[in-house]
């Protein structure tokens, strides 16, 4: 079933964008049937359930954390993260710094954008943004990389929303991206879409959309 669905997902997505395969509350062995499909990027949001996917499963996969991330677990994951996607402040970037130094490894993050009406969604505003990028103390980080942009839309049928939430969020990566990051080639990355969503995301400009659900089926929260 995972095969088949990837299958069918695959087929949508255009070269130059990633399919982060997002795992979160799902076993091992789903991991690996997508693992055999070819896929390598996976997505989770708690610092443990990662770290233990980690340990367990083939060292070749990339581990994206996309769900929000408290600076006391940030040490669990700097060995071996892949991308964190959702850095919303500037004590959190700082602390992926420390731990990166820890590791001798430069860590790639993407700045997370508010851009949904939903009160309850994470992330920077603009400004928060470039308070981050002028100060000093992102300037003396050398342990970190910011990549990119990461965003989600609001939770709705209304798709013509969604698509204005996606464009917020291209027009916010092309600001920083003129105003922070010219000529930085690093910076490419923007990360947004999900499962129900994701076509409009890259209509918008996506370079990775992060799919669970259309992967893996429904989540259960109820065992966990
Ligand atoms: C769970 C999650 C996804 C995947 O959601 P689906 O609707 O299952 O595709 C994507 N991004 C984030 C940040 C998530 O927490």
């Amino acid at each position: 079933m995972i095969q088949e669905n990837l299958k069918r997902i695959t087929a949508t997505i255009p070269d130059g964008v990633t399919l982060l395969a997002v795992s979160k509350t799902k076993p091992c062995s789903d991991i690996m049937e997508a693992y055999e499909f070819g896929i390598r990027d996976f997505g989770e949001n708690k610092v443990q359930e990662m770290t233990s996917k980690y340990e367990a499963l083939p060292k070749d996969i990339r581990w994206h954390l996309i769900g929000h991330l408290q600076t006391n677990k940030v040490k669990y994951i700097a060995p071996f993260v892949h991308l964190v996607h959702s850095v919303d402040s500037l004590k959190l970037l700082a602390e992926i710094n420390k731990e990166a130094v820890k590791c001798n490894r430069v860590i790639s993050c993407l700045l997370q954008f508010h851009v949904a009406s939903e009160e309850t969604k994470f992330g920077l505003l603009y400004e928060e943004a470039v308070q981050l990028l002028e100060s000093d103390l992102y300037k003396q980080m050398h342990n970190v990389n910011i990549c990119g942009v990461m965003g989600m839309a609001t939770n709705t049928d209304d798709a013509s929303q969604v698509r204005r939430e996606f464009g917020c969020l291209k027009q916010i990566f092309d600001d920083l991206k003129q105003s922070y990051f010219s000529g930085i080639s690093d910076f490419k990355t923007i990360s947004m879409g999900m499962s129900d969503d994701y076509l409009i995301a890259i209509e918008e400009g996506s370079t990775i959309v992060r799919v669970g659900s259309s992967i893996f089926g429904e989540r259960d929260y109820s065992k966990q």
